[in-house]
């Protein structure tokens, strides 16, 4: 068996021109959403993803500014610092970009986002409301999966789904929104027993573990849709050659950008494995900047309609 490469990219295009449609009616109503994201520190990877934040912004017509307080600024200035734009009636979306630098305590700044601006979905409010079946903010990593899944024709009701990661972030919204759509949901995680064998289960299994290539063969039941949200950067040749069965193309990559991107999932035994498969680079990443759009515009709307 072959796997279908699930076309993330065109589902993130699709979702890019209904969003642009829905943004010009808003922009006939006179309102043109909001986007603040606050970015501490200089940690590059957290630069080159708020920088594509902003950018898709810019392409989309929303309106956004970047706040970058210093490395080393308290919880206390940086609660600060998200009150004020709480207080802003032009800021619909606040996004902090994670990880925060020490001292600062991320779950306390996370809490203190108003819960109508909360457009990652991490605010405890926000979280609850997924839980109950009434998902306002849904966290953007785990609403794009869904996006894939639905627009790919899988199959999710009566579907037996296996997460495998149990973060706040990624797997635990993943398994509440397969479980809402009626899928039989398992979430494992590091303490699971016989880990393969409950992953082999699965008609869906989404692996958000962060170790490359641990979701191998045996994990998968032969036609199974998987997704592979992992994202690990590989760096040296040794690490290259001890995922990948054949490295060739890897290692040529990896000679020619100082880095190889690699899932959570090995690759070359999912493709045979598999009925479908998310690829990395290309795959879940592509939809999780603009399901962060759509949570702005959806938090402009409502907080208009909060107004009536
Ligand atoms: P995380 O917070 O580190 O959580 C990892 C989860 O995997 C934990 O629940 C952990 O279990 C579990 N785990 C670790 N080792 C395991 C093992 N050997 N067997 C079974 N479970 C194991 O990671 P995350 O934030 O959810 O991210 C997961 C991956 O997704 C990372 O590669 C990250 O880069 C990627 N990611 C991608 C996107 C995107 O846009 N594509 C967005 C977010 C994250 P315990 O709870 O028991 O420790």
């Amino acid at each position: 068996m072959t796997a279908r490469l699930l076309d993330c990219g065109t589902i993130r295009d699709e979702i890019q021109c209904e969003l642009t449609e829905q943004l010009h009616q808003l922009k006939r109503a006179g309102i043109t959403p909001g986007l603040a994201a606050v970015l501490v520190g200089e940690n590059p990877a957290s630069q080159i993803y708020v920088r594509n934040k902003i950018q898709l912004c810019g392409a989309l017509g929303l309106a956004s500014e970047q706040i970058t307080p210093p490395a080393g600024i308290t919880t206390e200035e940086l609660i600060e610092q998200v009150q004020a734009l709480n207080r802003r009636e032009e800021i619909d979306g606040i996004l902090v970009q994670l990880p925060l630098p020490p001292p600062a305590d991320a779950k306390r700044v996370l809490m203190a986002v108003d819960p109508a601006k909360d457009v990652d979905g991490f605010h405890p409010l926000n979280m609850g409301k997924l839980v109950s079946g009434r998902p306002e903010f849904v966290p953007c990593t785990p609403a794009g999966i869904l996006e894939i899944l639905k627009r790919s024709n899988v199959p999710i009701v009566g579907a037996r789904a296996v997460v495998i990661g149990r973060s706040d972030i990624v797997g635990k919204p993943v398994a509440m929104l397969l479980l809402h759509e009626h899928a039989t949901v398992t979430l494992c995680h590091s303490r699971t027993r016989d880990l393969a064998g409950v992953a082999r289960e699965a008609d869906i299994l989404v692996a958000a573990i962060g170790k490359p290539a641990s979701v191998t063969r045996e994990f998968i039941k032969l036609g199974a849709t998987v997704v592979d949200v992992g994202m690990n950067r590989l760096t040296t040749e040794a690490e290259v050659r001890s995922v990948f069965h054949d490295p060739t193309a890897a290692l040529e990559r990896l000679r020619a950008r100082g880095a190889v991107l690699m899932g959570d999932v090995q690759p070359e035994e999912a493709m045979e494995q598999a009925g479908a498969l998310t690829p990395v680079p290309g795959g879940v990443g592509l939809l999780t900047t603009i399901m962060l759009m759509a949570n702005t515009i959806r938090a402009a709307v409502l907080r208009r309609q909060g107004e009536d």
